[in-house]
């Protein structure tokens, strides 16, 4: 039997292309162009979760009376597909790959400098 890799595992946890701690790139919505942190990854949902990107403002109310009600800003999850990592060692927004390497794990590469992450 071959291994098919569907759209699924290919975005399985230990395969993600974009990882918690990764500086993204946006590249399609109403942030591209923006770069941010990534705060969070949803492999199921491959989803994450990036500082600064994907605002929605929430307004929260008052809990007493008297109190005044709050704006709060929070980063929304959006499609992973959206967002490139910038690469650490060539510094520019890249596609990653894997590629099983001479300690004999799989390491997470940029597709543009061929570098380990
Ligand atoms: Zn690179």
């Amino acid at each position: 039997m071959s291994i098919n890799l569907t759209q699924e595992n290919y975005y399985h946890e230990n395969n993600m292309r974009i990882k918690r701690g990764d500086t993204v790139l946006i590249i399609a919505g109403k942030d591209k162009g923006k770069r941010g942190k990534v705060l969070q990854v949803f492999p199921m949902r491959e989803k994450i979760m990036v500082e600064g990107i994907n605002i929605r403002k929430k307004h929260v109310r008052p809990k007493r009376s008297g109190e005044k009600g709050q704006t709060v800003e929070m980063s929304l999850p959006f499609a992973i597909s959206n967002a490139q990592v910038i690469c650490t060692k060539c510094k520019k927004a890249s596609r990653m790959g894997f590629k099983d390497l001479d300690d004999g794990k799989k390491h997470r590469i940029c597709k543009k400098c061929g570098q380990p992450q």
